[in-house]
């Protein structure tokens, strides 16, 4: 990777070509860097590099001034090739590249000017095949600059650099996450049914359990009431499973009854009906002899009776 550079050229009069400085100072090359910084950190901000840029350029212009580069956190801007030479570093000026820096460099931006300067300066593929010398304005001229620019923290960039490290990282995939068990783990049973409470107890609520004390009682129930369990709830921080209401279980309740308060419901044996025993179907009665006669008398007597009925009533 690699960062653009803006290009702002200074005009002619703002510099010196290697022969006119071979001539102006008796000597030419570039052996490394000159550091400058723009002004005090309270007098500018990062976002003045472009006022710093036209500044520059402004004495470029009346042949009063330049600089190599100009360095920011937000980008790097070019005002005279390194090749030729700059005036910003009095006796440094024929042998090294000055760089206006920030006063506000952050991380990335030592990071930029650590890859301008290991792009001009590396022995294998830089603009000039050599290892970097590093100058503080201050080495060649009574000034304070470049101030707080931090010369270690530039050498440590450019170091990252030749050695390759500050290549991309892979982006690392994210780590799986972790399942977590959660505190309670509902479970409903093929084969629920009615169970009955073998004593004055209660339903315990399990939602924050983390140990036995905190367990919560929420509604109290008596012995030989009944309850229909559908499941179990097991918090793993008591290791227990306490029964559950079909309720419970759809809603994710965590209220239950503990198993010991419980016995499977078993309803009472009904009382036996004596077994009815099967009567026999009676043969119908043999004709009674004498009951025959007995009728045949009465009908003659109803005969009789017509008879005289009869009669009497003159018919
Ligand atoms: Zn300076």
């Amino acid at each position: 990777m690699g960062y653009p550079i803006e290009i702002r050229l200074a005009p002619k009069q703002g510099f010196h070509t290697p022969a006119e400085a071979k001539k102006h100072y008796g000597r030419y090359s570039r052996d490394g860097v000159t550091i400058h910084w723009w002004n005090l950190p309270s007098l500018v901000t990062d976002a003045d590099h472009d006022n710093i840029t036209n500044y520059i350029l402004g004495k470029a212009q009346r042949g009063i001034g330049s600089v190599g580069y100009v360095v920011s956190n937000k980008k790097i801007t070019l005002v005279v090739n390194a090749k030729n030479v700059s005036w910003a570093s009095q006796k440094g000026n024929p042998t090294t590249v000055a760089i206006e820096c920030s006063p506000h460099l952050n991380a990335e931006g030592y990071k930029k000017l650590g890859w301008l300067i290991n792009e001009l300066f590396n022995p294998t593929n830089g603009l000039f095949r050599k290892k970097p010398g590093y100058w503080k304005h201050s080495d060649w001229y009574e000034t304070a600059c470049p101030g707080t620019i931090s010369m270690t923290k530039i050498k440590a960039s450019v170091k990252r650099w030749e050695d390759g490290k500050w290549e991309e990282p892979k982006p690392v995939p994210p780590p799986k996450p972790v399942p977590t068990t959660p505190i309670n783990t509902f479970t409903l049973w093929k084969d629920g049914g009615e169970y009955v409470f073998n004593k004055d107890t209660w339903l315990y609520d399990l939602t924050a359990v983390r140990n036995w004390d905190t367990v919560k009682k929420i509604k109290s129930f008596k012995k030989g009431d009944r309850v229909i369990i559908a499941g179990g709830v097991h918090n793993k921080y008591i290791d227990r499973t306490y029964y559950i209401t079909r309720y419970s279980f759809d809603s994710k309740k965590a209220t239950g009854f503990h198993p010991n308060d419980l016995d499977v419901y078993v309803a009472p044996r009904p009382i036996p009906k004596p077994p009815v025993v099967p009567v026999e179907p009676t043969e119908p009665d043999p004709i009674d002899e004498n009951s025959d006669k007995l009728n045949k008398i009465l009908e003659i007597v109803q005969w009789i009776k017509n008879l005289l009925s009869r009669v009497f009533k003159g018919e």
